[in-house]
């Protein structure tokens, strides 16, 4: 094991949009594999064909590109040595069937053929009787139509018959299963509450159990990471490994901790209430026609989905909260990975995007915001043709309060659109014959202003306040709502600098005359 070669996989099913909680998984494999110069593998576990959900496998594929963490081998990445990646093409290569068959042959599976409806009357029998969980397991086999009760001879007649069979685990009694588990520690668990699971359906698909660790072997994974809610099947995985004689091959296993909800009461769901999307990026299931909108489209930064993910369930021990996905790689370790669950904090996730929103520079900033600008202003008369440092200059100032920049638009409008309405109350409050003729004394002195610059406007404001026995902090609020028509924005100076002198001097000029 110290020798091996770092290979961790990605196994979504392609049973629909991928949760974030399974982008965290990818991104936990994704940084640990990159960590230690290893592979990342996408591998589709699609042998549940009632369960495939068209688009789905896209959607994965889409997804991991839009979060940067890409597989270096994989479906939709490119093959590798170990193609096929799909799980039913895998299927035709009769690796399947060759590891199930050396199980039966050597006494640790079988073949059952029981009914549904015998199957069913099992589980009332057992309920019946009191058991508490119901299972096809050590005991409750015996009483069952398998190659374990029934004969040689008519097992065969009814192999030769066609007879439908599923091939299960047998698991013995009372034995302790012991395993570590590279978050959680040691698990041990009494065989007694493990059951003889399915490991090749009657369709001759084989289940996850099998296939995955089929596959596992095959691609030689170093580390198997995933759901908290594959720990009770991981014994049943552990006896697979010893009855194939191949221990040394099994991944070390890493269970993550579930995502909960913010309220910290149960598991998150996809259908969250908190206003935060639940999936990277848009999802639409075809079957159920439900539609679930996505982090891309939501207007978040791909790496402040990535940062925020990365701080779910794991902590680099120190105060550091910004983590670019390099700073992620040298960080991460799965020693840090909490067992706990990991609470989802909607606001903290706006915050990481806030973060990303300051750190980018300006331009890149403006670059984002023209198209929505350009769709806002379509076919509006007021289009005003300024060039790009003044779009620059927009995100320079709206930036600062804003999560997402499609939130520029509402903050800042009357950057290219002027006000044709006021703040009504802050008018009402502070709109006198004082301070109309305080406002008209400001544009005649602005008219003469040669360098129109925050400060050269701050000082004339200030001047004009002092010679008219004004405070100017009683009518710097008036002053914006006649510049941009509410009361609040950004550094208001700078906003008068930006906007230039003949916009601010007309703009005072129409308020004064329409404010009443
Ligand atoms: N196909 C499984 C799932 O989607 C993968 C679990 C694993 O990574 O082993 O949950």
């Amino acid at each position: 094991m110290e020798n091996r070669r770092v290979r961790l996989r990605f196994a979504p099913s392609p049973t629909g949009g991928l949760h974030m909680g399974g982008v965290r998984t990818a991104l936990f494999s994704y940084l640990f594999a990159k960590k230690h110069n290893g592979d990342f593998i996408l591998r589709i576990e699609d042998t549940d064909q009632t369960r495939y959900v068209k688009g789905a496998e896209e959607y994965i594929i889409e997804s991991l590109k839009w979060c940067g963490i890409e597989p270096n081998e994989g479906v939709g990445f490119g093959d590798g040595p170990y193609a096929p990646y799909r799980q039913s093409e895998r299927k035709e290569l009769g690796i399947y069937k060759k590891y199930s068959d050396q199980l039966i042959a050597s006494g640790y599976a079988y073949y059952a053929f029981d009914t549904s409806d015998e199957l069913d009357a099992m589980r009332k029998r057992l309920e019946a009787a009191k058991v508490v969980a119901p299972q096809y397991n050590s005991v409750s086999r015996q009483n069952m139509r398998n190659s374990l009760t029934l004969s040689e001879d008519e097992v065969k007649k009814l192999l030769d018959a066609g007879t439908p069979y599923v091939v299960r685990l047998k698991v013995p009694r009372n034995e302790e299963i012991r395993f570590h588990d590279i978050i959680r520690g040691w698990v041990v668990v009494n065989s007694t509450q493990v059951d003889d699971k399915v490991l090749l359906k009657s369709d001759g698909m084989p289940t996850y159990h099998l296939a995955h660790i089929v596959d596992d072997i095959e691609m030689e994974i170093s580390h198997a990471v995933r759901g908290e809610e594959w720990l009770p099947s991981a014994p049943s995985h552990v006896l697979i490994y010893r009855y194939l004689g191949l221990e040394d091959k099994m991944p070390l296993l890493a269970h993550l901790p579930l995502i909960l909800k913010p309220d910290g009461n149960g598991k998150l769901s996809k259908r969250d209430k908190s206003g935060i999307p639940m999936f990277p990026i848009d999802w639409y299931d075809e079957r159920t026609g439900e539609k679930y909108v996505g982090y891309r489209e939501t207007g978040f930064f791909p790496e402040a989905f990535v940062n925020m993910l990365g701080m779910l369930g794991w902590n680099p021990g120190t105060t550091q909260e910004i983590f670019s996905l390099q700073e992620l790689i040298s960080a991460f370790s799965f020693e840090r990975v909490n067992k706990s669950g990991a609470k989802f904090d909607p606001e903290k996730t706006k915050w990481f995007n806030q973060q990303y929103l300051r750190m980018k520079s300006d331009a890149e900033l403006a670059k984002l915001f023209a198209p929505i600008l350009e769709e806002k202003l379509k076919g509006t008369v007021e289009l005003q043709h300024r060039g790009s440092d003044y779009l620059q200059g927009v995100c320079k100032l709206v930036k600062e309060k804003a999560h997402f920049v499609s939130e520029f638009w509402d903050a800042g409008n009357y950057f290219f659109i002027a006000p044709t309405s006021y703040d009504a109350d802050v008018i009402k409050k502070r709109w006198n014959d004082q301070s109309a003729s305080f406002i008209k004394a400001v544009a005649e002195s602005f008219k003469s202003l040669n360098t129109f610059t925050a400060s050269e406007t701050e000082l004339t404001f200030k001047a004009i306040a002092e010679t008219q026995g004004i405070g100017a902090g009683q009518v710097m609020q008036l002053f914006r709502v006649c510049l941009s028509g509410v009361g609040g924005g950004p550094m208001l100076f700078e906003m008068v600098e930006l906007l230039g002198k003949d916009e601010v001097v007309k703009r005072l000029e129409t308020a004064t005359n329409s404010i009443k």
